[in-house]
């Protein structure tokens, strides 16, 4: 079978790394805080906000949860947004999705502060990933691409020459997820595959696919990728998190979008849970970190 890429070890040291930093900024001087905002009671976004509350503590940093009922007016939910931006303990802010539909995600991201949009959301922010000159880099893309970078340098390549001879195939294009990791696969020189549901309708998904030196799967659809589709030799990063309920139990298991037995011939994969999910946390408090030493710059 593949080799397992390990989403817990890796996020275990990229946090001793954040949490020196922290250490060695509050010597400057420099703190750090993460705001998250929540609209409404959607359960997924309730937990990953508590995640992110362990994530923050334990690297020594504040976190603060903002959270406004589903009624909330644009006005009240912009006046919250305007308050953060203007708190000089608030290096970091976050949104979290979904959002009610009441309010217009587009004008919510547009009015966040660009220097504290640790999950680059405002059109400047992303554009500047667009153009390969990010300021922040979004957490999860960022984790694929922290997984798979860790993994060529562990494995001895060349990393720099094997992202330029190879293709990444990247299975979904959302604007959190797919288009960042296709941003970030064009800045390293790869040749780039981008499919979404529309190539699943056309029955050529493992056409596209099975090009992938790497595979990158972000679609949320469980067991949307097998044997037929991945490469022998590839990479295979699964970022799909789903809720799959076992009636022998009653619970539910989270699974990814990649069936089990489709990498038997890959290189490497990352499981679910335990591979890209881990590190996600870690990197946006680090992004928090990253915008509370670029505001003490301009100070
Ligand atoms: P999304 O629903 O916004 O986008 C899904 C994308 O996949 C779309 O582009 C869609 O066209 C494509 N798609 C859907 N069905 C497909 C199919 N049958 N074949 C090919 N493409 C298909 O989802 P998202 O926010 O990008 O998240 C994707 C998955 O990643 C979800 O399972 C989500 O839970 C998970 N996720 C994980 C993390 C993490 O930290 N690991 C973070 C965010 C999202």
């Amino acid at each position: 079978g593949p080799a397992l890429i390990d989403g817990r070890a890796r996020a275990r040291a990229l946090q001793r790394r954040v949490a020196c930093d922290v250490v060695r900024l509050a010597e400057l001087g420099v703190r750090c805080g993460l705001a998250t905002v929540l609209v409404g009671t959607d359960y997924a976004a309730g937990a990953y906000a508590r995640r992110l509350e362990r994530a923050a503590a334990a690297v020594g940093i504040e976190h603060r949860h903002h959270h406004l009922p589903a009624h909330a007016s644009r006005g009240e939910v912009l006046e919250l947004l305007a308050r953060l931006g203007d708190d000089p303990l608030v290096s970091g802010i976050l949104v979290l999705r979904p959002l009610p539909a009441h309010l217009d995600e587009g004008e919510l991201f547009t009015a966040l502060d660009p220097a504290k949009d640790i999950e680059a959301v405002h059109p400047e922010n992303a554009g500047l990933l667009a153009l390969g000159t990010p300021r922040f880099v979004p957490s999860t893309p960022a984790s694929v691409f922290h997984l798979l970078d860790s993994w060529l340098d562990e494995a001895g390549t060349d990393r720099d020459a094997w992202y330029r001879g190879s293709t990444v195939c990247v299975v979904g294009r959302s604007n959190n997820v797919g288009k960042p990791l296709i941003s970030l696969a064009s800045a390293r020189g790869a040749t780039v595959v981008s499919c979404d549901e529309n190539t699943s309708r056309t029955g050529r998904l493992a056409r596209y696919t099975s090009l992938g030196d790497v595979l990158v799967v972000a679609a949320g659809v469980p067991g949307l990728i097998r044997a037929e589709h991945v490469a022998p030799g590839a990479v295979v990063l699964d970022v799909g998190i789903n809720p799959v309920p076992e009636p022998a139990t009653g619970r539910t298991r989270l699974v990814g979008d990649v069936d089990p037995g489709a990498v038997a011939a890959a290189w490497a994969a990352t499981p679910v849970p335990g591979g890209v999910g881990p590190v996600t946390d870690v990197w946006l408090v680090q992004n928090t970190v990253l915008a509370a030493e670029e505001a003490a710059k301009r100070r």
